[in-house]
């Protein structure tokens, strides 16, 4: 059997809603590392299929270990108690052939297509607050009994994935590169901001052992705007193969600088529809901390089963520590999308070099400044304050 008709004769098996006699099957990840397919019928009845191999999709001669795929499941699975309307349905994993079998969200499209569109979403901001909630709060051991947690920790332990993690996010960016992804005249900047500036270097450092060494939450790993789905209705979270215990801040942070780019690049766009989008998304950003800051304190005391955790300082200092990482990481998502390896799509928005190297110099100063001062910034909407201040500042570098 060639692999189609393995994947096919599985989705079938699995999925009855599909007609076996006339299903097809035809790739449609766009990913470096996976297989994803659908699996079709004639009637349009569909599901996805993901298949994690050895080989790298994109470099067959670089081995991965396949203990990402038993991963995404397992993580999954947990979601699939906590935030059951805010996943895709699972039919089916395979462990031997780590090929998982889920739902075909065809009717959503990727959260990062529909900002470059600058299309805007009335319930977005509820929606991710409370998967960031959920998802995060209730899975610390302030609410999960100690010795189950420690299970789950075990159970989601993901080297392999956090290994590339520390490297591309934390490391790469602040280093010289052999090919430099950010424009030539930026070079003297990124060298003096990034690669020689000891005092962010030490606090990326912390940012980064923190993400090593602080097993909060349960987190997806790679919470950006490629990570989720969106349509008029609601979000589908997916992909979480770099999921682990870290610190909840992370998935916030990296979910907030995701969203700055598009901002961004509404900002520097001239445009009625954009200017309408740049506020509909600042206003979200805004809100996504409100409402977490609410559902926190409304729900903590409900929630909270250690007895130690139950004054009303300590509820306090734990809020403003997840804050505090969540803009430090909001700063090392941004910075890594500009000036590391993997460089983000919205640049290719931006199509006039010049004005593609101005938006690089706002975002290494907003990167940077969320980095430097994310204890002293006291909430979401202080930090968009700064955001909007940053990138209406005259042009000159000033970290
Ligand atoms: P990778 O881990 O390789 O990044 P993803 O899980 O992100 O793989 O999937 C790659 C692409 O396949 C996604 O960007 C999306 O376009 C498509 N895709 C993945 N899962 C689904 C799904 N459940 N429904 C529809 N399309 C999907
Ligand atoms: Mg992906």
């Amino acid at each position: 059997m060639d692999r189609h008709e393995e994947i096919i004769a599985i989705a079938t098996r699995v999925a009855s809603f599909i007609d076996s006699e006339n299903a097809y099957c035809y790739e449609i990840g766009d990913g470096t590392v996976n297989y994803v397919y659908r699996v079709e019928d004639v009637e349009g009845h569909s599901v996805i299929v993901k298949h994690a191999d050895t080989t790298r999709r994109n470099a067959e001669g670089l081995l991965l270990s396949t203990d990402r795929s038993a991963i995404e499941y397992a993580q999954f699975q947990a979601l699939s108690e906590i935030v059951p309307n805010f996943i895709p349905r699972i039919y089916y994993y395979d462990r031997e052939r780590h090929i998982l079998v889920m739902e075909d969200l065809k009717e959503f499209e990727i959260l990062r297509e529909a900002l470059l569109n600058f299309r805007t979403f009335p319930n977005f901001a509820a929606q991710v607050s409370r998967y960031l909630f959920d998802t995060l709060f209730k899975t610390t051991d302030l609410v999960v009994p100690a010795a189950l947690k420690r299970e789950q920790v075990r159970k989601l332990t993901n080297p392999e994935m956090c290994a590339l993690t520390e490297k591309i996010v934390f490391t790469d960016p602040y280093e010289e590169q052999e090919e430099p992804v950010y424009s030539p005249e930026n070079k003297a900047l990124i060298e003096s901001a990034l690669y020689r500036n000891e005092a962010l270097r030490t606090q990326v450092g912390l940012l980064k052992y923190r993400y090593k060494n602080v097993s909060q939450s349960m987190l997806h790993g790679e919470m950006n705007t490629t990570s989720v789905f969106i349509n008029a209705d609601t979000i589908k979270v997916f992909d979480p193969e770099y999921a682990f215990y870290g610190p909840m801040g992370f998935d916030v942070g990296t979910f907030i600088g995701s969203l700055l780019f598009p901002w961004l690049l509404g900002k520097l766009t001239d445009t009625e529809p954009a200017r309408q989008f740049v506020e509909w998304l600042g206003d979200s950003i805004e809100r996504i901390y409100e409402r977490m800051q609410s559902e926190y304190e409304n729900n903590y005391d409900a929630l909270v089963t250690d007895a130690m955790a139950r004054t009303a300082e300590f509820k306090e200092l734990f809020y403003r520590e997840v804050l505090g990482d969540s803009f430090g990481y909001a700063g090392t998502e941004i910075i890594r999308r500009t000036a590391g390896s993997l460089r983000t799509r919205e640049f290719l928005g931006l199509r006039d070099p010049e004005k593609r190297a101005r938006a690089e110099r706002i975002l290494i100063r907003m990167g940077t400044r969320l980095v430097m001062h994310r204890h002293v910034i006291p909430d979401g909407r202080a930090m968009m304050q700064l955001i909007r201040q940053l990138a209406d500042m005259p042009d000159a570098f000033d970290a």
